[in-house]
């Protein structure tokens, strides 16, 4: 059974045909979806020799050498376009290196029409990727899974493309809209931390202006959504 996290982001993969998986460990999500006949077939990619020889055994477990296919490489960079991916997926790592692997994948997603992101944290920097290089987000969930949230970025290249807002890239525009009670539990929280975070830094010996400054900002802009203000 997969993980509340791994879950959604199965979920959320839309009808297709083939999909990397970049960083891929243990191939959960492509061994998934190729037993459930979701997709057709798919590439599970590595940087590390490590993880990759772990999703090669879980591959040949499930008797899915014909549909699933290893790369070592660094992020998209070992894809090609007569690999012909519908859909990338980047999960569970921090989001500037989610952000460093799109910016380096630039040549590979010229023909990688979709994206599901799920960055462990720093979600704004993966919103603010995508929002400059004129990639939409079409769908977002949040999920918790212990004490961890998570949010998952569905994207795609649109005709037109939809831009977003400073407070859109900083709290996702699907789950501004839904406010899901995960979202608004985590954005209480990241309150909290903020108002210790500028207690503190207006109680330093050191006074530190534009910190406290900051965090005067983030204040502010988190009780906005929450309605506080
Ligand atoms: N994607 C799986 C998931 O969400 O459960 C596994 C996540 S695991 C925590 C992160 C994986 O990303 C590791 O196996 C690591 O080797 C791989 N990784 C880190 N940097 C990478 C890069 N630049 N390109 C490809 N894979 C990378």
């Amino acid at each position: 059974k997969l993980s509340p996290r791994l879950q959604t982001i199965i979920e959320m993969v839309p009808p297709i045909n083939c999909l990397a998986d970049i960083g891929s460990d243990h191939a959960y999500v492509p061994i998934y979806l190729v037993q459930q006949q979701q997709i057709q077939r798919a590439i599970a990619s590595e940087v590390s020799v490590g993880p990759r020889n772990i999703s090669q055994k879980d591959i040949a477990a499930a008797h899915l050498q014909k549909q699933i296919t290893t790369r070592l490489a660094d992020g998209l960079t070992g894809l090609t376009a007569s690999d012909r991916v519908d859909l990338a997926v980047i999960a569970g790592m921090g989001g500037q290196l989610i952000a460093q692997i799109l910016e380096q994948g630039q040549q590979q997603l010229e023909y990688i029409p979709q994206l599901i992101l799920e960055p462990n944290n720093d979600e704004a920097c993966v919103r603010s990727w995508l929002n400059n290089h004129n990639w939409s987000i079409v769908q977002e969930n949040i999920v918790q899974e212990g004490r961890h949230i998570y949010e998952i970025i569905h994207a795609q290249k649109l005709a037109i493309p939809i831009t977003l807002t400073e407070q859109q890239i900083m709290f996702g525009p699907q789950l501004l809209q839904k406010r899901d009670p995960i979202f608004i539990h985590k954005w209480q929280e990241q309150l909290r931390r903020a108002e210790f975070m500028a207690n503190n830094l207006q109680n330093a010996r050191q006074p530190q202006p534009q910190k406290i400054a900051a965090a005067k900002l983030r204040i502010k802009q988190i009780k906005e959504v929450l309605n506080y203000a």
